[in-house]
Parts: structure tokens; sequence; C-alpha cells
């Protein structure tokens, strides 16, 4: 045996010499292409010149026949058009509609997802925002169900933004918390950044302002350090405009005002034209409305009404300065565009100040009829903001202190996707593996056939070890985790029912000592094919400790599930054990939860379903018990 082990060395040795010279040069192009694939995802490139750059050196390096890299440019291509540049949008919406009826993608549903998110992306640019949210909704359950972290936070990221801008500040924040621990445990410094923005711009539009202005700096600095100034004085403007909505006007004036003065030194007429728009907001509240047409002017023709969140407030500003000074005509004309943006995007702290402002310009026209309904559909648009930002504050509250925990529940996903990596890379290894193999031919193929069917062998072995539980054959901890979290959160979101069994062998540390541990491992294994015939296939059996399962059982209450936990319970207590030494027998004991509004987390479903067990087990054993 040793001989021919050395033999296949050789043969592989020489082998891999002849091949080396031919694949070396493709080998090469895939690591550089895969080098420049890694810095694209890491989102530290900040100028769409280099991007391009990257885009063009791949498309030189990855050969046609390579689908799964090509599939892969196409996502960075599809990443790579300009949503500020107005024709840009619906050519990316049409480059990724093209893209997505490529037949072979069919092989490829992490590159089809990525795809799908880039143009529902788009379609939020192009102001289709009721398609965008319902996209982002069934791409976040997707990357969830295929535990593509990377995925789950770029669209939970894009999600929590839109809707933090909608003034849906609770389900925006949880998005972008999480989104934010995903980047981080992923590794990438740049997007956990850019998620952070966006964390503090929901604290300032929750009214946290001093918060708001601490992370600002926080993301400043960051910008500072890496002598990115353009970016430092963005975040400048943000700062302004909390120190603005905290009341100090004239620090919010000088800090609007350098700005402003940077960008025109600068000549980045698009910036300054936005800083404009929100000098002349402050400009109001002191009343210097002459000045604040100026900076609105200044502003208009750069505005485009493609670009909704400034257009809106361009013309809602007007108009407050319009009703300042009476011309109310013009005030109703600005009013007008105004709305029609907010309504676009659904803004509704926006409608609600521009109702303000129409029904202080009909009172001026003394038309009170009008200025009535328009002051009604004001308070009724801040009733709906207010028990909005009721919820938010309750919410960020618990957000922000779970955010650990979201962390910790984050973390076995994490585990799953490095396993799958590295499952990923041993299948690449093998691919150059069998390469040489079919290159050798002929008279050696039988003793490398040998050898490749032991590494496929292993392979699978490998990958089963890591879901499945060796000695009986159920799926193990990691893998029920990871899908219970699924489940439970399937559940939250359709609002269906879901249970859980948890249960134990009852004294099986005697049942070892009486019969020995290998009858013990035997009755291990008949344990689980009682599982497997009792329980119907819907349903997720797993060995999660020595002599404990869980059962996951999705769609089923909690009297529907006692009921499966009392048949398993009887199915164990008069099961065939004749292959096991006469005298044998076992029970378990079971504990069964269901899903309730209190349970906020998967823990602490199974936490309750644990305490059920324990109570059947202090009572007597053998026997199920609800929590
Ligand atoms: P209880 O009714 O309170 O559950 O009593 P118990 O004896 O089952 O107590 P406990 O659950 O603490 O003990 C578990 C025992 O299961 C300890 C260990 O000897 C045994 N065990 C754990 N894993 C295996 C295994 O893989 N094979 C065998 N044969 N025994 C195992
Ligand atoms: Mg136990
Ligand atoms: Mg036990």
């Amino acid at each position: 045996m040793p001989k021919l082990s050395l033999l296949i060395q050789i043969l592989l040795f020489v082998s891999t010499l002849t091949v080396c010279s031919l694949g070396f040069a493709e080998q090469t192009n895939i690591q550089k292409a895969d080098k420049i694939f890694a810095i694209i995802d890491s989102g530290t490139i900040d100028n769409p010149e280099a991007y391009n750059l990257h885009l063009t050196q791949l498309e030189s390096l990855i050969s046609k026949g390579d689908t799964s890299r090509q599939l892969r440019l196409q996502r960075a291509l599809c990443w790579s058009f300009n949503p500020y540049i107005k024709e840009q949008i619906p050519t990316a919406l049409a480059f990724a509609k093209h893209v997505l009826t490529n037949p072979k993608l069919v092989n490829f549903p992490d590159h089809k997802l990525d795809l799908e998110l880039c143009h529902t992306w788009f379609s939020e640019k192009h102001g289709n925002v009721e398609a965008a949210l319902k996209g982002y909704n069934k791409i976040i359950e997707e990357a969830y169900a295929r535990e593509n972290l990377r995925l789950v936070a770029d669209a939970r990221n894009m999600r929590g933004f839109l809707r933090s801008y909608q003034g849906n500040f609770t389900q925006g924040l949880e998005d972008l918390l999480i989104a934010h621990a995903l980047y981080q445990n992923l590794n990438l410094p740049a997007w956990a950044h850019s998620s952070l923005y966006e964390i503090a711009t929901s604290y300032r539009r929750l009214g946290e302002h001093k918060n708001a202005i601490r992370y600002f700096k926080q993301v400043q600095n960051g910008h500072i350090n890496k002598q990115n100034f353009d970016g430092a004085n963005a975040i400048s403007v943000s700062i302004a405009i909390a120190e603005e909505e905290q009341g100090n006007l004239e620090v919010a004036k000088t800090l609007f005002e350098e700005s402003h003065d940077y960008w025109r030194n600068n000549k980045k007429e698009l910036e300054q034209a936005t800083v404009a728009v929100n000098i002349a907001s402050t400009l109001i509240k002191l009343g210097e409305f002459t000045q604040a047409h100026q900076y609105l002017d200044e502003a208009e023709p750069f505005i485009l009404s493609t670009d909704t969140a400034f257009y809106s407030f361009l013309h809602l500003f007007r108009a407050q300065a319009y009703l300042a000074e009476s011309q109310l005509s013009q005030a109703h004309k600005s009013i007008a565009y105004a709305r029609s943006a907010f309504s676009r995007v659904k803004n509704i702290r926006g409608l609600a100040q521009l109702q303000l402002v129409e029904s202080q310009a009909f009172l001026k026209q003394k038309d009170w009829k009008q200025a009535y309904y328009a002051l009604s559909e004001y308070m009724k648009l801040h009733i709906e903001l207010d028990s909005k930002q009721l919820s938010s504050y309750t919410t960020e509250m618990r957000t922000r202190f779970n955010a650990d925990q979201i962390e910790q529940e984050n973390r076995h996903l994490i585990e799953n996707q490095q396993l799958r990596e590295l499952e990923l890379a041993m299948l690449e290894q093998n691919e150059l593996q069998q390469g040489i193999i079919i290159f050798l031919g002929g008279f050696i193929i039988l003793i490398v056939s040998v050898f490749a069917y032991k590494q496929i062998q292993k392979n699978k072995l490998l990958s089963a070890l890591a879901l499945t539980d060796d000695l009986t054959q159920l799926p193990n901890r990691r893998y029920i985790y990871a899908k219970a979290q699924t489940y439970f959160e399937q559940a939250q979101r359709t609002e269906s029912p879901l249970s859980v069994i948890t249960f134990d062998i009852d004294y099986f540390k005697l049942i070892n000592d009486k019969f020995g541990h290998e009858v013990g491992d035997h009755a291990l294994k008949l344990l689980a094919d009682t599982c497997r015939e009792v329980l119907a296939t819907q349903y997720k059996t797993a060995r999660i400790g020595g002599e404990e399962f869980l059962v996951i059982l999705p769609d089923t209450d909690l009297a529907q599930g006692y009921k499966i936990a009392q048949a398993l319970v009887h199915s164990v207590r008069y099961g065939d054990f004749s292959q096991l030494p006469s005298g044998f027998s076992m029970t378990i004991s079971a504990g069964v939860a269901s899903l309730s509004t209190a349970d906020s987390k998967l823990s602490l479903l199974l936490k309750k379903a644990d305490q059920a067990l324990y109570i059947a087990k202090t009572e007597g054993r053998n026997q199920a018990r609800m929590g």
C-alpha cells in the first residue's frame, strides 16, 4: 500500500509539472480577478474612475467560459451605474433586467439575488418606493434562507435607510443596527462605516440630536484620517442639520456656510446646491427671507426633480419664504411641486410640514374652509407620525440595548457561512486536481480515479460532518439552530404559529451503566429512527446534545405541538427494542413551547421549552409538558 501511494505521488508530481506551464497563466488571472473582486466587495473604492478601471481589468482577466466569474462581473457592472445621474437610472434598470434573463443564473442563486438587489435599489432611486420595499423584503428573506450574510447586510442596510427616511425609525434602526453588526463580523469596515452614518442620521430623525452628532463626528474623524475632506465636509452638513433641529440656528448657519464655501472652492456645483437648500431652511427660521431666496435661486438649476429629497425640500422652503412674504399664489405653486415630490416617496414628515404651510397660506387669504381642511390633514399626518415616533422610541431603546444579543444571534450564521466558504474552497481545489487527472488520461486513469474517488468521498464526509450528527445521522445542533432562526423570523413576519419540542432520554446514565455504552449508542440510533417514523417530513429533528433533541414544528400551534410530543413519548415507551438485550426499555420526557408575541428572540422560545422539559422530568418523567 505505501508503494501505491508513492507511485501516485510521483505520477502527480510529473503531471503537475506538465500541466503547470499550461495552467499557470489561467490560474494567476483567476487569482488576480478574485483579488479585484475582493477590493470591490470591500467597498473601499471611493471614486467611479477607479471602479471602472477595475471593471476593465476584470473584463480582460476572466475567460468567456468562466460562467461564475462572468456573472459576478455583471453584478459589479450593475452597481457601477451612478444613481445621482438621472439618465443612468433607467439604463441601470434595463441592464439589471437584461442580465436577470440569463438562463445560467439558475445555477448561481447568489449572483441572481445580488442582481435583483441591484435592480431593486435602482427602482427605489427611480421613485418606485413601494416596489423597492417589497423587493428588499423578498431578497432579505431569501438571503437568510441561503445564509448569505453579505446580502442580508446589504439589503437590510438599504431597507433600513429607506424606512428611516420614510419616518419609520423603529424598523429602520433595527435593520441598520443588524447590518452594522454583520458588516463588522464579516470584516468589512468600510461598509460598517457607511451604516454608522445611516444610524447617526436615524438618531437625528428620532430627535436624539446629541447622540446623532456624536456618531456623525465619529464618521467625520474616519474621513479626516483618510484625508477624505469631501466626505468630512458632507458630514459637516449633517451636523449642521442636527444643530438646526436643536434650535442652534447660528451654529447651524456657520457650519452650512463653511460647507457651502468648501464646495464652491472645489467647484462641486451639485453639492454646493444641496447645501444652499439647507442654508435656506436655517435662514427662513432666522427670518432672513431675501437671503433664503437667493440661495434657493442659486440651487434650483442643479436640483432635478428626480432627486426627490432635495427637490421636495427646495420647494417646501420656497413655499415657507413666500408665505412669510405674503406672496400667496407663488406659495401655492411651490406647495404643489413639493407635494408631488413628497407623496412620491411617501415622506410623511415633509407632507405634514407642507400641510401646515398650506393651511397658513389659506388663513392669510381668509379662505377659512380650505385652511381648516389643510390643518385637519396636517393633524392626521401628525398623529400618524407621533404614533410612529412613540413606538420608535421604545423599540429604539430595545434595539440599542439588544445590539450585543443581535450580534450573538448572528454569530452562528456567520460560522455557517465560514463553513460554506471552506467547502467551496475545497471544491475549487478539487477542480484543479480533476483537471490534472483528465490531462494525464489513459494509462494512469485507473489509479488516479481511485485517488479522485477518495477525495470526493472525503469531501462528502467533511460537509456531512459539518451539518450532520455522525451517530444518528440526524441534523446537528449547528444546523438546527440556523434553521430554527430562519423559521422563527419567518413565523414572526407572517404571524403564523411555530412550536418547538425539546426532549431528553430518562435516566440514560443508568441505561449506560446497566447495559454498556454501546447499547446506549444503539438506543440513540433507534430513537432517531423512531423520530423519522413518527414525525412528518415538514418537521425538523436534530440531536443537540448527548441524549437531547430538538424538533422544530413550523405552522403548528401549542395544542398540535403537544399532541405530537405525546405521540413521540408514547412511541418511545412502546418502541421495538428487540435488537437490544432483553429487559431493555427506554422512555423520554418532552417540553413543548409555542411562539408568542412576547418571544422577541429565538432563545426565549427555546427556554420555555426547556422549562417545560424540566417540569416533565421533576413530575415523574415519561411524559410531555407544555411551556
Ligand atoms: P435524566 O432523566 O434526568 O435526564 O437522567 P439522565 O441520566 O439521562 O441524566 P443526564 O441527562 O444528565 O445524563 C446524560 C447521560 O447521557 C450522560 C452520558 O453518560 C450519556 N450520554 C451522553 N451522550 C451519549 C452518547 O453519545 N452515547 C451514550 N451511550 N451515552 C451518552
Ligand atoms: Mg440530559
Ligand atoms: Mg437524560
